[in-house]
């Protein structure tokens, strides 16, 4: 089975799957991360003002990440500019303008040719205008493709269960299909998320690292949404 995982950023793949992906990890899938907008010069606390130097100390944060899983992972980097680099802002206030369909058409065009077995997506919760991005080239490919929607972190932790619901109740509704959720456990698991995230130096500080683990705590783990056939072909393995 392939699973790949669209990350529209370095570390969202590990914020919202990483216990998931451990057990992709156990049943020996192979796995492929896509890191969408990898040209960046966004950091928590002043590393530099280079975008060159920031997004390969991001890469290698990646990379470090990754290794400790002690398996295989291949991770492709897309190199797309993000949001503040691209546009100047971060959060989708407005429909999307020329600049944000043609990141959706590259995604679109790099997903269509590249990818095979089941794909992980953010569900686009927060309107971080990258996630946003990267939900609608999926929803144009929906049906091509096998696919799962993840929550984004720390955002999901941020809106109440019934604001999630809502969100997922009107994605069901764009794609006319029925989504039920599942939740990996950390119960099934002996797996120190906490620990692994803080890998990401650039990206995490306290407070997102402790909105992360209390939404892992209040759901039990990871919750992801998908037709019931997709979940049950993820399940078989
Ligand atoms: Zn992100």
């Amino acid at each position: 089975m392939k699973i790949n995982i669209l990350s529209p950023h370095i570390d969202d793949a590990a914020y919202c799957l990483a216990l998931t992906i451990s057990k992709c990890v156990k049943c020996k899938m192979e796995i492929t991360i896509i890191n969408c907008f990898t040209v960046t010069d966004w950091a928590i606390r002043f590393v530099s003002k280079d975008k060159n130097e920031i997004s390969l100390l991001r890469k290698k944060e990646d990379e470090q990440f990754y290794k400790s899983y002690d398996f295989p992972i291949t991770i492709v980097n897309l190199d797309l500019l993000d949001a503040p680099l691209r546009s100047g802002f971060i959060f989708q206030k407005n429909v999307f303008g020329e600049k944000e369909w043609e990141m959706v058409r590259e995604l679109k065009s790099y997903l269509e040719n590249y990818v095979d077995g089941i794909l992980f997506c953010p569900l686009a919760i927060g309107n971080h205008i990258d996630h946003a991005i990267c939900r609608e080239a999926v929803m144009q490919l929906y049906g091509k493709i096998k696919v799962i929607f993840f929550e984004d972190l720390p955002y999901a932790f941020r809106i109440t269960k019934d604001e999630i619901l809502a969100h997922v109740n009107n994605l069901q509704k764009n794609l006319n299909v029925k989504l039920v959720h599942q939740i990996n456990t950390c119960e099934q698991l002996n797996f120190d998320k906490e620990h692994l995230i803080r890998i990401y130096d650039t990206q995490i500080n306290e407070e997102i690292c402790a909105e992360i683990i209390a939404h892992m705590n209040a759901v039990c783990g990871e919750r992801f949404w998908g037709e019931a056939k997709v979940l049950q072909e993820l399940n078989s393995f």
